[in-house]
């Protein structure tokens, strides 16, 4: 049993327990519905009759929330039209004997009916479809479908420069034969395959049919129409591009592709004062490798949040002491939690009070009982959405890259983190050489093509720990923990090369450029004096002749 499995195995287990308590909660709450039922029938104050009705609506609405979610779907079926009746009779006022004791017994029957079947029929687990599964760290393995051999091997090359393992087939039968040997991480097609084959498109819908989970595919064709771009969609391909192939642009287009599949996982917090439910919320979500905290107490919510910092908000509507919305409302106070959608956990099935709910500061409904199955995907898709866009505005738009004032406070954050645990830290400062010349000779739409490759080069060649930032228009910046001066000065030089390597196309001809870098690392220095010293190692690369990696030496 892998890892995975054996996740999926526990949270089985978890969601049986808790499935089990929820079964023995209502072995004690169902007769009291029942008891109460029957004190509102001996009831003679309308107002007392008032009082146990909105008891019993609030119990029963509660009750067809949860029940349908812990798997007693039939109950809470049953609980929902009990509910409707309570609600009728709250409206009209009008209590009938004969209608209450048809709804004494509903509850009675219910509570005894329990008591004898007590276990839930267990809905689908936790769907692992959807899930985001860890990739270890290695080489991704890129398998380029072109039948013109000089485009294929430039994108083949250049894909390996950046570090990919990159392989390139000329007619579909040479990559089905690879295929048998294992899949790619990702596929580039061309369209137009030669008059004699079938087209790019038709053999990766082909291919994606035989999949479990279809590989993220990139299409490129010199047909740039609607209809091959719908035809992509689709196929579900994640990226057109139009021939001749703007290689770096592929490679970033890759590089936001496995970024969805292996970033962290998204981290949401529940809101909901019942346990059981949110417990179960919270078991499910976790099943489907998220994070997942629960606030049962809204007053605790601004202080979870602030301390868990999540991504999404699952809130109730109905809390005792301040609903859902009225919540939501508070939430949105704060700019700094603009970016976090609120996705309601409703029972609600009054279609105009949701509304009314959504307008005021929500953007979802998930309505109870709900499956383990819509809850995981409304969630996903929410989390995945508000991470793209977070990560559009705090990141520089053409490299992806962090802004200026973030790779600061991330060598900020790194430096004390060193200070504290005693290892080392290195800064690298890093330069284009020449790169006015780039941009004069080819134009700055060409020099933009270099500065995106060299952020790719970088993101591929560096650790997951290691901050990266574009510190100025060709200067970027890296903070490296857990690494000495040495082993960066390597990491770097090594880089240096294979920019030198990559062939960028200009308008009229082919050209390369090099790179100068500085490094810093020294136990006792101030983030100031790091960045200061890197910066002065870069100056000694640039007048020693530039290509050139260069040490600083302390004072
Ligand atoms: P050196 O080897 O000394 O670093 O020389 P250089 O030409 O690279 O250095 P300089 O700082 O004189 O020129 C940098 C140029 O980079 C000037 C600026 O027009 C260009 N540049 C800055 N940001 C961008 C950008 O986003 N896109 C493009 N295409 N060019 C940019
Ligand atoms: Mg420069
Ligand atoms: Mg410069």
């Amino acid at each position: 049993m892998d890892k995975r499995q054996q996740q999926l195995a526990d949270l089985q287990v978890h969601l049986q327990q808790l499935g089990e308590q929820f079964a023995q909660r209502l072995r004690e709450e169902l007769p009291q519905l029942a008891d109460k039922a029957q004190q509102l029938q001996q009831a003679a104050e309308p107002g007392e009759q008032l009082a146990y009705l909105g008891e019993l609506r609030e119990q029963l609405h509660k009750l067809a929330g949860s029940a349908g979610t812990f798997g007693f779907t039939e109950l809470g079926q049953r609980a929902r039209e009990l509910e409707l009746q309570t609600q009728q009779w709250l409206n009209s006022l009008q209590l009938q004997q004969q209608g209450l004791q048809a709804f004494v017994e509903a509850l009675q029957q219910l509570a005894s009916s329990h008591q004898q079947a007590a276990t839930p029929r267990q809905q689908a687990s936790a769907s692992n479809t959807l899930s985001k599964g860890a990739r270890a760290e290695s080489v991704y393995r890129i398998y380029i479908l072109e039948d013109q051999a000089k485009v294929g091997e430039t994108i083949r090359l250049t894909l390996n420069t950046f570090g990919y393992e990159a392989r390139h087939f000329l007619t579909a039968a040479e990559l089905d034969a690879a295929l048998v040997e294992g899949l790619p991480d990702a596929l580039i097609v061309d369209v137009n395959l030669g008059s004699t084959q079938q087209s790019g498109l038709e053999y990766a819908a082909a291919l994606q049919k035989r999949l479990e989970e279809p590989l993220p595919l990139l299409v490129i064709t010199t047909q740039y129409d609607f209809h091959t771009q719908l035809q992509a969609a689709r196929i579900g391909a994640m990226g057109f591009f139009s021939k001749p192939v703007d290689v770096a642009k592929l490679e970033s287009r890759l590089e936001r592709c496995f970024a969805q599949q292996s970033g962290e996982p998204y981290r949401v917090l529940i809101v909901d004062d019942d346990r059981d439910l949110s417990n179960r919320y919270s078991l499910v979500l976790r099943g489907a490798d998220m994070l997942v905290e629960v606030v049962n107490d809204p007053q605790q919510l601004f202080e979870a949040m602030a301390r868990f910092n999540p991504e999404v908000l699952l809130l109730d509507v109905n809390m005792p002491d301040c609903s859902g919305p009225e919540l939501a409302q508070m939430v949105r106070f704060n700019d700094d939690w603009l970016r976090v959608p609120i996705i309601y956990l409703s029972a609600e099935t009054d279609i105009a009070l949701q509304m009314r709910a959504l307008i005021k500061a929500g953007d979802d409904f998930v309505t109870k009982p709900i499956s383990d199955n819509s809850l995981i995907a409304t969630v996903f898709a929410r989390a995945q959405r508000a991470r793209l866009l977070s990560n559009a505005l705090s990141r520089d738009s053409l490299t992806g890259l962090l802004k200026h004032a973030d790779i600061k406070e991330q060598v900020a954050i790194e430096q004390e983190r060193a200070q504290r645990s005693g290892k080392p830290v290195s800064v690298v400062m890093l330069d284009i050489d020449h790169f006015k010349q780039v941009n004069d000779s080819h134009g700055h739409a060409v020099g933009d093509n270099v500065i995106r490759a060299l952020a790719n080069l970088l993101r591929q060649r560096l650790r997951r720990i290691d901050s990266l930032g574009r510190y100025g228009g060709e200067e970027f910046m890296a903070v490296l923990p857990d690494c000495t001066g040495e082993q960066a000065l390597h990491i770097l030089d090594g880089i240096r090369q294979q920019f030198s390597l990559i062939r960028f196309a200009g308008e009229l001809s082919e050209f390369s450029v090099s790179l100068s870098a500085g490094v810093a690392c020294g136990q006792g220095l101030s983030a100031a004096e790091l960045m200061e010293q890197a910066d002065r190692a870069l100056y000694q690369a640039k007048t020693s002749g530039r290509n050139l990696v260069r040490l600083a030496t302390e004072n």
